[in-house]
């Protein structure tokens, strides 16, 4: 089955914009909608509202100026694969056009069904591996969750949207006799496990990562000290009754978090350093409980 592909064309002459949308539309290599865009400030607009896999963009628009264009596509949407259509080639334009962002180029008097179809299936595909690979420098491989490269974005972030930002640190209680009673594997089982229940329970507004070994953060936005707390000690409850059954084994486990709220102008490791605190006082007053430092 051919892959279904919606393609916004950005494109002002009416002509040329049937000529490519008929190219593709008769293209062998997938199944190809396209929407036409007659000027740049109607493309931003379509980006904004509809979800597309690629853009075809004129560089020659009324509106824009040639690769100004595409810097102003590019900033509205980070992510969308672009194939630059000319009238100019020119192996300069083409160059700085890649350089800019498009994934590809393609100078008009070259274009055929074929071609145009190609470019815009191999700059999704390209698109794809290099987002991948973006993605990857950002994830904890054995949880899935974000590392500490996206903590530290996520925070700057947040704490420019929020009046009210929390920060938790979570550590899981005894951890090292965890590895050693059962292993390696079990350990990074248990890991997952508690790593998907941080996850399950801090919904679309809490951002959770992997800080390292078996700490995990959270950002807590928009609550005051008291609901964070009951939200933390909510947590901990639920990680102590999923029991965990592996090769017939049952394993509890239990995690202690430290809590403090985010000042004005405070940076993460200020946050974290004050978080690490309530944790220690966590770990040496019982584990398995949350503590705060708002001094
Ligand atoms: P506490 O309750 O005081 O936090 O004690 P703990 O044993 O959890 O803390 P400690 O810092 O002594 O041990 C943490 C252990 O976590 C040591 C380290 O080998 C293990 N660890 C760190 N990362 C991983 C990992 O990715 N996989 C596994 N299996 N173990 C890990
Ligand atoms: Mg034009
Ligand atoms: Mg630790
Ligand atoms: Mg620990």
């Amino acid at each position: 089955m051919k892959k279904q592909i919606s393609v916004l064309l950005v494109e002002d002459q009416q002509a040329e914009a049937i000529v490519v949308t008929r190219l593709l539309s008769h293209s062998a290599y997938g199944n190809f909608s396209v929407t036409v865009a007659v000027a740049l400030a109607d493309a931003i607009e379509q980006l904004g509202k509809n979800s597309f896999d690629a853009c075809l963009l004129d560089l020659g628009l009324p509106d824009g100026h040639g690769i100004e264009s595409l810097r102003q596509v590019r900033s509205v949407d980070g992510c969308i694969p672009i194939v630059v259509l000319t009238g100019n080639d020119d192996e300069n334009n083409g160059l700085t056009a890649i350089e800019t962002g498009a994934q590809d180029y393609l100078a008009k008097d070259f274009v055929n069904s074929r071609t145009v179809s190609r470019a815009l299936l191999f700059a999704i595909a390209r698109q794809n591996t290099m987002l991948g690979h973006a993605a990857d420098a950002q994830t904890d491989m054995l949880t899935g969750l974000p590392n500490r490269r996206l903590l530290s974005r996520d925070f700057d972030r947040m704490s420019n949207q929020f009046d009210l930002l929390s920060v938790a640190l979570l550590d899981i209680d005894n951890f090292k006799t965890i590895n050693d009673l059962h292993g390696h594997l079990i350990g990074d089982r248990v890991l997952q496990h508690v790593a998907s229940l941080v996850r399950d329970n801090a919904g679309n507004n809490i951002q959770a990562a992997r800080f390292g070994g078996e700490e995990f953060t959270l950002l807590i936005p928009d609550s005051g000290i008291d609901a964070t707390v009951d939200y933390a000690s909510d947590l901990l409850s639920k990680i102590e009754n999923a029991t965990l059954e592996i090769d017939g084994k049952s394993i509890s486990v239990t995690a202690s978090i430290g809590l403090t709220s985010v000042r004005n102008e405070e940076g993460l490791d200020e946050s974290l350093r004050r978080a690490d605190q309530a944790l220690y006082s966590a770990k040496h007053t019982g584990r398995n409980r949350v503590c705060v430092n708002d001094a």
